[in-house]
């Protein structure tokens, strides 16, 4: 359907410029550089003929492809994120083509001896025939999430060009700080407009997403009693083995490196202590909205029980939940997902349905009413060297934004 220089010239001119955000920072965007990319997409949608091209203080670009049928078909939106994660260097990407890859070793670094193999990463030999796009072992690539990027305005300007294709009103988005967890904070739903949309996050061809994590974090503060150590009997309290008594008291095997699937766990992420006082920090993750909340329960009545155990006020604890499942605001209104699948079936992608452990912005979004699947860009091995994109990958999830627009149109012909 689309051209395939097309795209990787697309996909480059947005790669080239460096967009890392930094958690540090307290502004948004939370880096500079990010209204580089997102000043350049303005210019760039305006320039394929799309209408309401805006961006706002904080960076958010918005853009709209006005419907081209009489009857009345909801508003869909199509989201991704411009920024890359501050876990590893965006700065002068160097990418490398593949084309008609063999499935054998890819040396990404010859001095630097970084090779791309897939006896380690097993999903390169699915892709054997096909053009890769990858680093030249120095940097990320980007593909999280330019590849999302490029489809999407790939897909608009395909539908531009093809105006035979019925298609209601659609509204594109593009985000600043999606890496550092803000990419939704300071999202508009309701200028935005549509009655649900997708992210084009995901990784490899076919996943469509609808579940994440219930997700909180934990901190736990310990305090003791220091004193002269030669002096100390009956009297020092140490908060390090209080902090250690209350380690040990969470089930051991409920942990990131022994849970796999829908399995929820607590993570012990720092500790920091001395005879004095000890912080621990932790993250808590579970699908189940109940398991969640027992997890939660099951850390305070810990805090309780060690309290009465020293008879005094040791140890406290403060929950901060971060974000919940998207699939209580998705179920109600499955169609849309049922939509994305049948649209990834009518260009021949075989749909990977699976819950996410971890979050995305569709999640923060859907609880601010703006119900958020996931859709994949393409993309393997995200921030990092080893990351990669099959072109092909990416003009899939074009065809599958074009799809949904046609099925979305087609779906309330009658309606
Ligand atoms: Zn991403």
């Amino acid at each position: 359907m689309t051209n395939k220089q097309h795209i990787i010239d697309r996909f480059f001119s947005y790669i080239k410029i460096d967009t890392q955000s930094d958690p540090k920072s307290t502004t948004t965007p939370s880096t500079e550089k990010q209204w580089d990319l997102a000043n350049q997409l303005v210019e760039e949608l305006k320039q394929i003929g799309l209408e309401e091209v805006s961006i706002d203080e904080n960076a958010y670009v918005m853009a709209t492809l006005p419907a081209n049928v009489a009857h009345d078909v909801p508003v869909i939106g199509f989201i991704s994120h411009f920024d890359t994660t501050p876990d590893f260097s965006g700065t002068n990407v160097n990418p490398q083509i593949i084309e008609n890859y063999d499935g054998k070793d890819i040396v990404l670094n010859k001095d630097k001896h970084i090779v791309l193999s897939p006896d380690y990463f097993e999903d390169l030999t699915q892709y054997k025939g096909q053009t890769l796009i990858t680093t030249d072992g120095t940097t990320l690539l980007g593909a999280d999430d330019k590849a999302g990027i490029t489809e999407i305005i790939t897909a608009m300007e395909y539908l531009i060009d093809n105006p035979d294709i019925p298609h209601g009103k659609i509204r594109i988005c593009f985000t600043p700080d999606e890496e550092i967890g803000r990419g939704a904070h300071k999202f508009d739903v309701e200028k935005f407009g549509a009655e649900w949309a997708y992210t084009m996050d995901g990784s490899q061809i076919g996943e469509l997403e609808y579940e994440n994590f219930n997700a909180a974090q934990a901190v736990v503060k310990v305090e003791g009693k220091s004193v002269h150590p030669g002096y100390a009997k009956d009297k020092m309290v140490n908060s390090m083995y209080i902090a250690q008594d209350f380690i040990n008291s969470l089930p051991r095997l409920e942990t990131p490196e022994h849970t796999e699937g829908r399995q929820g766990f607590f993570h012990l992420t720092s500790i920091k202590g001395d005879v004095e006082e000890t912080i621990l920090e932790y993250i808590i993750r579970d699908h189940e909205k109940e398991h969640f909340e027992a997890r939660k329960q099951m850390m305070q009545d810990l805090v309780s029980e060690i309290c009465s155990q020293y008879e005094r006020e040791c140890i406290s604890i403060e929950i901060t939940d971060q974000y919940y499942n998207m699939r209580e605001k998705v179920e109600p209104v499955m169609h849309i997902v049922d939509l994305a699948q049948k649209a990834m079936e009518e260009v021949n992608v075989k749909p990977i349905i699976k819950p996410i452990r971890g979050g995305t912005d569709g999640a923060q979004l859907s609880f601010k009413g703006l119900p958020c699947p996931n859709i994949f860009a393409g993309g393997h091995n995200f921030h990092g060297k080893y990351e990669y994109v099959p072109v092909e990958s990416m003009q899939k999830a074009a065809e599958v934004i074009v799809k949904l627009a046609e099925l979305t149109a087609s779906k309330y012909e009658e309606s």
